[in-house]
């Protein structure tokens, strides 16, 4: 069976472009970038040629670009370095209760640390209310984290207006956009964010790197102890090969991003169309506008989410109930639980999300199958009410 696979925000297959240029960097130059011969010196060139070509996409200068084993580390890095750092300052972090749990669960590490974090409420669409950021920041307030673009409903936060207001507080800013990096633009020279955690495999690169923006002048300390990798702060054996990965799929995003976001963004429409037409009380969850192109977060009012993802997968379709760290326990998610929605909604979410490879062909035989899906679990549930 051809399996139809709509969970690209979880993770993406490797782009053939991307693998191609990651081969030599196993084999024929496997070099250590620390070694001074010239096979360390061929890795060295590549690193340091990956670095420029992710600078370059969020117009960094590459020496403020720091790999890291993903966005997991890049998020931990980021609120445990500073805050570690920078305790004479103050001792509270703002963030938002919709954060990816590389976040939250950071921030519940601080908490245990003796830092306070305030979790900051979103609107019913998923929406941050600016003046509650603004109230939340006080003089004892270190750093704030937002996300760029939340992974389950795909609500693009507005990072310049977020950072303006920081600047004016004279707060750090963090942002993890995994989700962003990549798929739309971000330009560090004009948005005034301190800290930008990215990772490789959600834009058809390998797994297991991602990388640290770090504003020239942010006091992050130094977050692996060992040689003196990465302008020694975080240590240890560069992966150049997934280095050479996250380059090639970065600069793949810059030159293709328009045209794949339209793309996506025509197909998601007619997904949502389709959906509307041919399964009555259908809801979009979060923004139309101002939403990850090739996300699409549903709920079919009544019909169990995760009995709707079950019956997917067993006709070949993989889509996800929330982020991919909760798939597998029948926890709802704390995403959709932020929006306060009706229970016959908020218990029936799921999320599509369209990638790279994705065809109309393979939305309508999804519609077509979610049609008989759907109808089934509401009359089961019909039955036990
Ligand atoms: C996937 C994801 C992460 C985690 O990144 P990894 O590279 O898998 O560690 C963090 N934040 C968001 C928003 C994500 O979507």
């Amino acid at each position: 069976m051809q399996r139809i696979y709509l969970d690209y925000s979880a993770t993406t297959p490797v782009d053939k472009r991307v693998l191609n240029a990651m081969m030599p960097y196993f084999r024929e130059k496997f070099g250590n970038a620390s070694s001074i011969h010239e096979t360390g010196r061929d890795a060295k060139e590549a690193l340091e040629n990956a670095r420029e070509q992710i600078a370059r996409i969020i117009r960094a200068a590459p020496s403020e670009i720091f790999f890291t084993g993903g966005g997991t580390e890049s998020d931990n890095w980021a609120l445990t370095g500073y805050c570690l750092n920078n305790k004479s300052k103050g001792n509270r972090i703002v963030t938002v209760n919709t954060e990816h749990h590389a976040v939250l669960n950071t921030c519940k590490f601080l908490e245990s640390q003796g830092f306070e974090v305030t979790y900051l409420p979103v609107e019913p669409d998923g929406t941050i209310d600016c003046n509650k950021l603004n109230e939340a920041i006080t003089s004892e307030t270190l750093i704030v984290s937002i996300m760029h673009i939340n992974n389950e409903i795909g609500t693009i936060h507005d990072i310049s207006r977020i950072g303006e207001i920081t600047k004016e507080k004279g707060v750090v800013f963090h942002s993890d956009a995994v989700q962003s990096f990549g798929k739309i633009p971000i330009d560090v020279s004009a948005t005034p964010v301190d800290m930008l955690s990215i990772s490789a495999h959600k834009i058809y690169g390998p797994k297991g790197i991602g990388a640290l923006y770090i504003r020239k002048g942010t006091n992050t300390g130094k977050f692996m102890h060992g040689g003196s990798h990465e302008r020694n702060q975080r240590s240890g054996t560069e992966n150049v090969a997934a280095a050479v990965g996250f380059g090639a799929a970065a600069e793949i995003c810059k030159t293709e991003m328009e045209q794949e976001s339209k793309f996506l963004l025509e197909l998601r429409s007619y997904f949502l169309e389709k959906l509307k037409k041919k399964i009555p009380e259908t809801r979009l969850n979060g923004v139309e506008e101002s939403r990850l192109p090739g996300n699409l977060n549903v709920s079919f009012k009544d019909a169990d989410g995760e009995s709707v993802l079950l019956s997917l997968d067993l006709h070949g379709i993989s889509a996800s109930s929330g982020a991919a760290c909760e798939s597998g326990s029948i926890e709802q998610s704390h995403v959709i639980e932020a929006l306060n929605q009706p229970p016959e909604y908020s218990q029936s979410s799921i999320r599509f999300t369209l990638g790279r490879w994705t065809t109309r062909s393979e939305i309508d035989t999804t519609v077509s199958v979610l049609v008989d899906i759907v109808e089934r679990v509401r009359s089961l549930e019909e039955d036990f009410a």
